[in-house]
């Protein structure tokens, strides 16, 4: 589904990515570790398009896609949840997930399914739909800019530390939405350090100073 070979990548003369491969299969949960400063958020933004200069093949459903931009990448399946969150601040939960039906790929479901279902796995969302985003929990918000990137209809999601920095019981809610998405079927390259995801797992991988240390 999506295979990267010989990704190498660059803020200004610094080199942040060495000779990084690895590959996400259909529907499989692959778990990225590493130390603050070891290229997790780096290798996730090179694969979205979003990344500082980078060199190598990126291949997603068996086509080379390093040259296209994010919105393409976007469109064709890829959802990018940042560490940051990126929401609309000023906006309530409700218009930040319809600004994002409108983008994304087409996949089958329609927008008001797509909603449906962000819904139907954060429940704790439905309560505050008319709330702005910047009156929401850290934890709040990092589900709020999970469900939107779902409802872009993503077929990969890549996830910058989604567990990270958020209250314990919400902590679980996002292991469990992010369990159950994966039994759908929604494939998963998912940074962390601290190991919610890595125990359910099929392959985690580590990268250390910009290097992948096991084989992917
Ligand atoms: P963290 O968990 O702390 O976010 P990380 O594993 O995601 O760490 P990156 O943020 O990808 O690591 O950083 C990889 C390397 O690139 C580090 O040496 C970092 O200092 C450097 N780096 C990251 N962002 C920039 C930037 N905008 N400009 C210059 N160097 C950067």
């Amino acid at each position: 589904m999506l295979k990267v070979e010989g990704l190498n990548a660059w803020y200004g003369q610094a080199q942040a990515l060495f000779d990084v491969s690895l590959s996400v299969g259909e529907g499989e949960l692959v778990v990225i570790q590493g130390l603050n400063g070891a290229g997790k958020s780096t290798l996730l933004q090179s694969l979205i398009g979003i990344g500082p200069r980078a060199q190598g093949r990126i291949t997603w459903q068996n086509e080379p896609i390093q040259t296209w931009p994010a919105h393409r990448r976007a469109r064709a399946g890829l959802g990018f949840v940042a560490e940051d969150r990126r929401l609309f601040t000023g906006l309530s939960v409700k218009e930040n997930l319809w600004i994002a039906a409108s983008s994304g790929s087409s996949a089958q479901a329609s927008p008001a399914q797509r909603f449906e279902r962000v819904m139907a796995l954060f429940p704790q969302l439905q309560t505050m739909l008319h709330r702005s985003a910047s009156q929401m929990s850290g934890g709040e918000q990092q589900m709020l800019a999970l469900a939107r990137t779902l409802m872009t209809g993503p077929r990969l999601l890549l996830l910058d530390e989604p567990c990270e920095g958020i209250a314990p019981v919400l902590v679980a809610a996002m292991r469990d939405a992010l369990l159950q998405l994966a039994r759908e079927g929604v494939a998963m390259l998912v940074a962390e350090q601290n190991n919610i995801l890595a125990q359910h797992a099929q392959r985690v991988l580590v990268l250390t100073s910009g290097r992948m240390d096991s084989a992917a």
